[in-house]
Parts: structure tokens; C-alpha cells; sequence
């Protein structure tokens, strides 16, 4: 398949999970970006309105919450992360709501664990409930369940995987994963201006894995590194991968009428 029809044929897929993250969703002094998470919630129901399902993972809970609780900065700690996550959570929770709301959509909370796409039956259980949440035309929201997660910080900074599990066991045909940056490139762009993008990726070479290097910003946790074992996991269970910027949440429009916008990991060679 040329790059272009694969492109055409992002817009042939129905269900989709959009990972949203920290960077995207906040300042970098850690409130909430209120225009833009306003804008993700237009761009989704306005998807779900041409009978498009999307499935929404959020990151920002514990930045949120630290910043509410007066914190300079993230907790080191798990059990701060933790308890500032909780705080964040509700905050987050209650944005979407209203604004989701404000297109006439409901958000539903979904907290995972890794215990939870682990076990069957608690997958099964969670594919069941977002199933039955789609045809109801709402949109879940999921986040790890930071309080009861515990495999250090893996667990719960993690969502770049969490998503590509979502899509697996919810079995989505694509996954969108927002970021600070425009895409895949092969190196990073903060510290290596001349680095160019990578438009699409079809098989994760050993030098692929290598442009992603170490975890990225101090507000977000992931790094490249993380995005790209996520687009690993949904390729081997055939699912593509679209990492593109967050800055103008339309351009999930532009990605799923076809648009050439970040880096496209294809499934299916
Ligand atoms: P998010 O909060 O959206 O998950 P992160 O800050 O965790 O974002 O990850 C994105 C960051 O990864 C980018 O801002 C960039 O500095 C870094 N990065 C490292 N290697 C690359 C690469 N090869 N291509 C693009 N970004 C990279």
C-alpha cells in the first residue's frame, strides 16, 4: 500500500482510542489547558456524532492535582503521585464532563490496572462495559487506577501502554496518541534541531528503537520510548498507530479524513 491510500484508509476505521498526554492536556506550570480540552471534547463528539467510537486515555491526574494542592512540582513518591492523582482525577473528570456535556455527550470513568488487562475475566469486563458505554454513544475516559496501582512508577505514569491495551482488548482499529511534538523523529528534536521526521514507520528496526532514546518532558513521563513499544504492542495485534501533535486537537479530523500529519506506525506491512 502507498503512504497516501494508507493514509485515505485511516478514515475507513470506526473505533478508535485517542491517548491524550499531560503535556497536551496542561500548562507547563500544571493547570489545565481549559481551551484545549474544550477542543478535544468539540473534536470528539463531534466524531461521535458521524458515528465514529472513540475511546478517550488521559493522562494529566497527577499533574492536576499536584498543582491544585499547591505543589511545586510532581511528587517523588508513589503515594504522593498517588494521592495527588486522586485530587487530579476528580478535577479532570469533572472537565470533560462539562464539556462533553456541552455537545451533548457523557464521559464515563474507566480506571485500569495492569492486574486488569492481565486477567481475562477483568478484561473481558472492561471490553464489556466500553462496548455497552459505545453503543450508548458515550465516551469513555480511561486512566490508570493510580491508588491501588502497584508496580512503582511503571504503573503509573505509563499510559502511552495502557492505550495500546485499551485498543487491543476493546479491539479498535486505531490509536491516536497526542503529544507535545508532531510526531516520530529520528532523533529528538529538543536537543537535535536537525532532526527529521519520520512520516511512516512499518516495521520497528533495532535503529527505530533508537531514535526513541530515554523519557521526555519533567511534566509528562513517557518519552518517546513509551509511545513506541505502545505502537509495537497494537502493531503486533494489527492495529496502526497515528503520534501526532496535541497543540490543535482538530487535527484528529485532519488524521482520520486521510491528512499526512505525524508519524503513522502501519499495520499490515
Ligand atoms: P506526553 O506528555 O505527550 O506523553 P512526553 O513528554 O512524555 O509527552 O514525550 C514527548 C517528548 O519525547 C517530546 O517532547 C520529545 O522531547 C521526546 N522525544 C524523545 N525522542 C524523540 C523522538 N525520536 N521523536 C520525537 N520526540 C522525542
Amino acid at each position: 500500500m502507498e503512504i497516501s491510500q494508507a493514509r485515505e484508509h485511516l478514515s475507513l476505521h470506526k473505533r478508535i482510542v485517542v491517548k491524550i498526554g499531560t503535556t497536551t492536556l496542561t500548562y507547563p506550570n500544571g493547570t489545565l489547558n481549559l481551551q484545549r480540552i474544550e477542543r478535544i471534547c468539540w473534536v470528539v463528539a463531534d466524531l461521535c456524532n458521524q458515528n465514529k467510537e472513540i475511546i478517550i486515555v488521559t493522562s494529566g491526574a497527577v499533574g492536576v492535582g499536584a498543582n491544585s494542592l499547591g505543589m511545586e512540582q510532581r511528587p517523588k513518591d508513589i503515594i504522593g503521585r498517588q494521592a495527588a492523582s486522586a485530587v487530579g482525577q476528580a478535577m479532570l473528570m469533572n472537565i470533560y464532563h462539562r464539556f462533553l456535556m456541552a455537545y451533548n455527550r457523557h464521559a464515563a470513568q474507566i480506571l485500569l490496572t495492569r492486574e486488569c488487562v492481565g486477567s481475562p475475566g477483568r478484561k473481558e469486563n472492561a471490553h464489556n462495559t466500553i462496548c455497552q458505554l459505545l453503543a450508548m454513544g458515550v465516551v469513555p475516559i480511561v486512566n490508570a487506577n493510580d491508588t491501588i496501582a502497584t508496580d512503582e512508577l511503571g504503573e503509573l505514569s505509563d499510559n502511552d501502554n495502557l492505550s495500546a491495551h485499551v485498543a487491543i482488548f476493546s479491539e479498535s482499529q486505531l490509536l491516536v496518541i497526542l503529544s507535545d511534538i508532531e510526531g516520530f523523529y529520528n532523533k529528538d528534536p529538543r536537543t537535535n534541531p536537525k532532526a527529521v521526521l519520520f512520516s511512516e514507520v512499518t516495521e520497528i528496526t533495532p535503529k527505530i528503537e533508537a531514535a526513541a532514546g530515554g523519557s521526555g518532558s519533567s511534566l509528562g513521563t513517557g518519552g518517546m520510548a513509551t509511545k513506541l513499544t505502545a505502537a509495537r504492542t497494537a502493531l503486533e495485534h494489527g492495529i496502526s498507530t497515528v503520534i501526532a501533535s496535541g497543540d490543535d486537537p482538530m487535527i484528529l479530523l485532519r488524521i482520520l479524513a486521510g491528512g499526512q500529519e505525524g508519524t503513522l506506525f502501519r499495520a499490515g506491512g
